[in-house]
């Protein structure tokens, strides 16, 4: 992908572990790079098509400035976040926070921490069978709306849909929603269930009846398979009331494992369903 470049800037700050470091403050050196799509402004030579450096060097400039962070993986981190926040064109960045002053006691030219941190594109599946249903799913939505690390993009039709594993209980009523977040998996995971447990979700039965059920369906193109999470959703090629949402704002999305779009996965599911 394109991108923007900047090495070296030098900025002054009051960071360090040690007191010292805070009172007397020393020399950082900042790189970043913001990767954007850069042809509408090459074509154009138009500036308001992409990011302005200048800008985004005095934003690190102030950043460094007006914060006072004991570690250097701070301020790589809240700057990276900021530039991601600051910049809608911007999908991803990295930052490399170097400090050739670190008081160590030994000669040497820099310590340094880079990172890089994305939007990432990710899929949401919401359902309730409790209570007011609309609103339970309406909540979690308003609650991906408030947090600054998520952006809400498409969401679904609201589908009803019977209920799955075989315990008897209400119909569901479901939807899937599109976010942008530069969460990590685990940190989502995280959320959702803070969310859950905000709308009282009691798990009594597996499979049983929630006021609210979140999970995620895709994240990029990740695979990924700990004790926690399995992404994507280890069952969402069985579910209808998954991949008919899905189907309606994805359909060309493709499963990473199955190799198969949300349109080919849900043709093969022979099930019904009713649109609410
Ligand atoms: P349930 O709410 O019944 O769907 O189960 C939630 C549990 O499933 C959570 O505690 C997660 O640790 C685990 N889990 C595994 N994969 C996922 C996923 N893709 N999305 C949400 N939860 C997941």
């Amino acid at each position: 992908m394109d991108f923007i470049s900047i090495d070296n800037l030098e900025v002054f700050g009051n960071h360090g572990v040690y007191e010292e470091e805070k009172k007397l403050g020393q020399k950082f050196l900042v790189s970043a790079r913001l990767y954007l799509d850069l042809k509408a402004a090459g074509i154009d030579d138009d500036i308001n098509e992409s990011v302005h450096y200048g800008k985004v060097c005095h934003l690190i400039h102030d950043h460094m400035k007006n914060h006072s962070y004991q570690l250097i993986e701070a301020a790589a981190e809240h700057l990276a976040e900021e530039l991601l926040l600051s910049y809608g064109r911007v999908k991803k960045v990295s930052v490399e926070v170097k400090k050739p002053w670190a008081p160590i006691g030994l000669p040497l030219e820099a310590v340094s921490v880079a990172i890089e941190r994305a939007w990432h594109d990710v899929y949401i599946s919401l359902g309730s069978n409790m209570g007011d249903r609309e609103a339970h799913i309406n909540t979690a939505l308003q609650a991906f709306e408030e947090k600054r690390e998520i952006k809400v993009g498409l969401v679904s039709e609201y589908v009803e849909s019977e209920p799955y594993g075989g315990v008897e209980q209400d119909n569901f009523l479901n939807a899937v929603a599109k976010i942008s977040t530069f969460l990590s998996p685990e940190e989502l995971l995280l959320y959702l269930q803070e969310i859950e447990l905000s709308e009282n979700r009691e798990r009594t039965v597996h499979w049983g009846p929630r006021t609210l059920d979140l999970d995620i369906v895709m994240y990029d193109n990740l695979v990924l398979d700990t004790e926690q999470l399995t992404i994507p959703h280890t069952d969402m090629q069985n579910r209808d009331f998954v991949l008919a949402p899905l189907a309606e704002i994805a359909p060309c999305l493709r499963h990473p494992i199955l190799n198969k779009t949300v349109r080919e996965l849900l043709h093969e599911l022979d099930k019904t369903y009713i649109i609410n």
